[in-house]
């Protein structure tokens, strides 16, 4: 069996040749053979293949480079120009357990069975109990309205100050939340300058290491981050392609003219100080200017190899951690939901494990049901990620409900949150434009 053991989810780019696992035991083994030989012709270390530096592409070659020739003669150049005299990069010799890699990053690779971590088949023998919120006196639910009101600058402070408790309805607000940390892992070739006389490090000095075999430390839970890294044996040194070995390349904001048409006269050359004519002072009647990107040797420097001729290919690992976030409200009052994600509670339940098993001992049905659907939802939402770590937390977000008369009129508004947040959508003393000072 010569499969690596990674899922492809689609054929469309990529690792499109990688075969599927199979299902039979030695699904996910890597092989244990070194790689075949490399094909003839294919770099074979050492000391580097020899290259030509001599510019095959005429459009270069019969350039000269000089900006003394550049600067005369000029014609304006048209729109568009022309194109940089470039060639697609060559086709790479395939490395076992990568062929059929393009240059362009592919999708992510399907870790193979023995990367991924089962879901737990038992809850855990231990698990944390669960803790409850605090309360608020009067007093405090009135500084915590004053306080709101001062924020609009138009809302007057009279009802907060002057207001009649009449009833305080404690409620809670639970927020679960689950976090699936995970690992995606895609290839793809790509090239760097390559001096002379560096060393490469191909096929040569041992088997490449599958995408999933590759050892990395994780600096962070729960945390986004991408790395890239170069997969060791995998380089080949080739002629560069954008530049055809000269090094240079024709300057593309001048379109290797050297000279520029003047943006202050729109290349008239003159301009017009009431009924006179005078020469442009940018560019003395010129009509154009130095191109200030080649300083008019209309070449410049190849983007590709830097002036070395030639890169090194190899094969880019990109490894992506994702955490994975997602909530479930459950209230017991009529505050929006949405309000509740965003301020301080109590945390009641934390538990982090390689993959979590769902909460079925909480007090309130919805949120044990929510925690069951996400669990089961992240099981199978990141096909093409290794699960390396998952956390659910229930916070309780106390919200309390208070009921007041103010000049004989009923109302009510709801505090929320540790920080003691207020909604107040129907406080009578608001001015009509509804400012706010944030
Ligand atoms: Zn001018
Ligand atoms: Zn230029
Ligand atoms: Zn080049």
């Amino acid at each position: 069996m010569s499969s690596f053991g990674y899922k492809k989810l689609d054929g469309n780019t990529g690792y499109g040749s990688i075969p599927p696992p199979s299902t039979t035991s030695d699904q996910g083994a890597y092989p244990t053979d070194p790689p075949a030989a490399p094909a003839p012709g294919m770099y074979q270390g050492g000391s580097p293949p020899e290259v030509s530096i001599v510019p095959s592409s005429s459009s270069i070659v019969n350039a000269p480079y000089s900006a003394g020739v550049a600067a005369t003669g000029y014609n304006v150049p048209p729109e568009g120009g022309m194109a940089v005299p470039s060639a697609p990069p060559p086709m790479m010799e395939p490395l076992a357990g990568y062929e059929g890699v393009g240059f362009t990053v592919s999708d992510f690779l399907a870790p193979p069975t023995p990367f991924m971590s089962a879901a737990p088949s038992a809850p855990p023998i231990e698990r944390p109990e669960f803790s409850i919120g605090p309360t608020w006196t009067d007093e405090e639910v009135r500084d915590a309205l004053l306080e709101h009101v001062s924020h609009f600058c138009c809302y007057g402070s009279g009802t907060a100050k002057n207001m009649v408790i009449t009833d305080k309805i404690g409620t809670s607000a639970y927020h679960y939340r689950l976090e699936t940390f995970g690992e995606g892992r895609q290839v793809n070739w790509t090239f760097k300058p390559y001096a002379m006389g560096t060393f490469v490090d191909g096929p040569e000095n041992g088997r490449a290491l599958g995408p999933w075999e590759i050892p990395v430390h994780i600096t962070e839970y729960f945390k986004d981050f991408t790395q890239k890294l170069e997969i060791p044996h995998t380089s080949f040194v080739r002629p560069c392609h954008t530049c055809s070995t000269a090094g240079m390349v024709i300057c593309q904001s001048c379109f290797g003219k050297g000279r520029k048409l003047c943006s202050h006269c729109h290349g008239t050359g003159h301009r017009h100080v009431g009924s006179e004519r005078r020469n442009c002072m940018f560019c003395h009647g010129h009509k154009t200017v130095l191109c200030k990107t080649c300083h008019g040797k209309c070449f410049v420097i190849c983007p590709s190899c830097e002036a070395n001729r030639n890169l090194r290919f190899y094969l880019e690992l990109t490894i992506q951690w994702k955490n994975h976030v997602e909530d479930y409200i459950f209230s017991e009052n009529s505050l929006p939901p949405n309000l509740i994600k965003d301020v301080s509670g109590t945390t009641a339940f934390e538990e982090t494990h390689l993959r979590v098993w769902p909460i079925n001992h909480f007090m309130i049905p919805q949120i044990n049901q929510a925690s069951y659907n996400l669990i089961n939802k992240h099981g199978s939402a990141f096909p093409t990620e290794r699960i390396l770590q998952q956390k659910q937390t229930i916070r309780i977000v106390p919200v309390l409900e208070v009921e007041y008369t103010w000049n004989n009129k009923k109302s009510d508004f709801f505090v929320y949150g540790l920080e003691k947040k207020v909604h107040a959508p129907k406080y009578p003393q608001k001015c009509c434009c509804g400012c706010a000072i944030l």
